[in-house]
């Protein structure tokens, strides 16, 4: 089974279709044969709610998949319930998962880019891609991505994480921030490393990706050696930074859940 996106809605739909419908990023959710799904519905009034907006996002297993923004004061509903998308990995099925997270960010993207951000005027959805058009001027706006990128920065078989703001007091993640206009992945990566922990680094290495739609960041991960400095943070946005063996790893993400947690196990296997 798997996810295709697609742009066209089909013009005569006889069947029901996968409805992926959000109360700010919680999914309806209905469990049926102790799976975790989505209705699968002609329709959002079918199930007692009158979305907001509904947009088209493709196909699953063949069944036509709808996304919809529900009101924030939707009913909390009888036969099914909303849930955190976070809380979803390991529970839905990946290319649900892989529907949703797309939806999320189509159901954000159509809430926001409904007037032309230049001229005010009205958009309008543009058929042959994900983007919405301005009549008046011609601004496309595509739903939005925002680069971050994740460091795992090693040294004599020790990996530096670091305690961030708003993180419990012994949780550690590797180090992570958002790209800036016209800045590498790589450039980046050393920005931030330095900027937060004051350390240089060499042999930046691709390790993977991760969509993240809260709201709409899309996480790179690398892995990079460590060249020089001493460890020295602000103490606000980074609390705390250490070197950590592969024996003696703190509290860490969820490697199910993100692919900060991924990195992590990556370094766990390789250095041990
Ligand atoms: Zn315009």
């Amino acid at each position: 089974m798997s996810f295709i996106s697609l742009i066209e809605p089909p013009a005569d739909r006889v069947d029901p279709a996968y409805w992926f419908a959000f109360q700010k990023n919680n999914l309806l959710v209905q469990v049926v044969d102790g799976k975790t799904i989505v209705p699968y519905v002609m329709s959002m009034e079918e199930i007692g709610f009158k979305p907001v907006r509904t947009q088209y996002l493709g196909l699953l297993d063949g069944r036509h998949c709808y996304s919809a923004e529900l009101p924030l004061n939707a009913p909390w509903p009888e036969s099914a319930s909303f849930a955190d998308l976070r809380r979803l990995h390991g529970i839905m099925d990946a290319d649900f998962l892989k529907a949703a997270v797309n939806g999320v960010q189509v159901v954000n993207w159509d809430q926001t880019f409904q007037f032309c951000g230049r001229c005010g005027t009205p958009t309008e959805n543009k058929t042959d891609e994900r983007a919405k058009i301005c009549p008046a001027c011609g601004l496309v706006n595509f739903p939005r991505l925002s680069p971050a990128i994740m460091a795992a920065v090693i040294k004599d078989n020790q990996i530096l994480l670091a305690n961030g703001r708003g993180f419990p007091d012994h949780f550690f993640s590797v180090l992570a921030g958002f790209a800036e206009p016209g800045e590498t992945l790589e450039e980046c990566l050393a920005r931030e490393v330095k900027e937060e922990v004051g350390l240089e680094v060499k042999n930046i290495r691709y390790f993977g990706s991760q969509p993240w739609p809260f709201p709409h960041s899309l996480m790179i991960a690398f892995s990079a050696e460590y060249l020089s400095g001493e460890i020295c943070v602000d103490g606000e946005e980074i609390r705390k930074a250490d070197w950590f063996a592969a024996d003696r790893l703190p509290f860490r993400p969820d490697s199910r859940i993100s692919i900060s947690g991924q990195l992590i196990d990556w370094f766990e296997n390789e250095y041990q």
